[in-house]
């Protein structure tokens, strides 16, 4: 049975005051920027993405879309997996980083796949959460983008960029996902997602965020502040529409 001890319902601890941003103008923002921001990881199943997405964690999404094809021929579905060892799993994944951490999770995991599901995905936060491997993110990225559940999963982009635009104040990514989901409307939790990931790797980057040439450069309290510290050029760079660029530039 699943357990709701680590965290299986919605997101907690987003109780504290947030900043008073225009959320609103932000959203609409951020979907004229990016609006065919979607996940970067190649996946034809559930299980492809779900696999994919215990991959991708401290790994660049690029560098998983080149060592999947090779495990999912080998390993096409979660029968096939539940009969691998860690072992058989390493040699095709040793290019992530924590291949041998992660190729336990996933044999593990789709053991449980195929004892407790019957080999398919669980369409569940709680029971996608008792996953060997499967933390609130990968829950939420499977759900999001395999079943179309609203969700937003917080990565290193997504906590970064909502704290600095005062989308949310949270110290952890639990938090932050709790506010999220309370300031913004359920049917843009999984854009958001997405397009909070698009502009953190393209121009809210951890060290240098591109203020001059951000779209929410007026409505963002972190970016007023760095602009104000650092005066814009002459010419500065306008709003601008971008698309999704290359994958796994994490
Ligand atoms: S203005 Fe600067 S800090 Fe704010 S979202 Fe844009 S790049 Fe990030």
């Amino acid at each position: 049975m699943a357990s709701l001890a680590r965290g299986a319902g919605p997101a907690r601890g987003g109780g504290s005051r947030l900043p008073r941003v225009p959320a609103r103008r932000m959203l609409e923002i951020l979907q004229a920027t990016y609006p065919e921001a979607r996940t970067a990881l190649d996946f034809r199943t559930p299980f492809e993405l779900l696999v994919a997405t215990i991959l991708s964690a401290q790994c660049t999404d690029r560098l998983v879309n080149t060592v999947t094809p090779g495990l999912f021929a080998a390993y096409p579905d979660a029968a096939r997996m539940a009969a691998a060892s860690p072992e058989d799993l390493e040699p095709l994944i040793n290019r992530c980083g924590l291949y041998r951490n992660k190729a336990k999770h996933l044999a593990a995991a789709a053991r449980a796949l195929v004892l407790r599901h019957g080999g398919a995905v669980p369409r569940t936060m709680a029971e996608l959460l008792d996953l060997p491997g499967v933390g609130r993110k990968t829950a939420n990225c499977v759900l999001a983008n395999a079943f179309a559940v609203p969700g937003i999963a917080v990565d290193t982009h997504v906590f970064r960029v909502a704290n600095r635009l005062g989308l949310a104040s949270g110290a952890t990514p639990a938090q932050v996902e709790a506010q999220l989901q309370r300031r913004c409307p359920r049917r843009a939790w999984a854009d958001l997602h997405h397009q909070l990931i698009w502009h953190g790797r393209l121009v809210c980057h951890a060290r240098r965020p591109d203020c001059g040439g951000c779209p929410l450069r007026h409505l963002c309290p972190e970016g007023r502040r760095r602009l104000r510290e650092a005066p814009a050029e002459p010419g500065a760079r306008g709003p601008a529409r971008r698309r999704a660029g290359p994958a796994g530039t994490a």
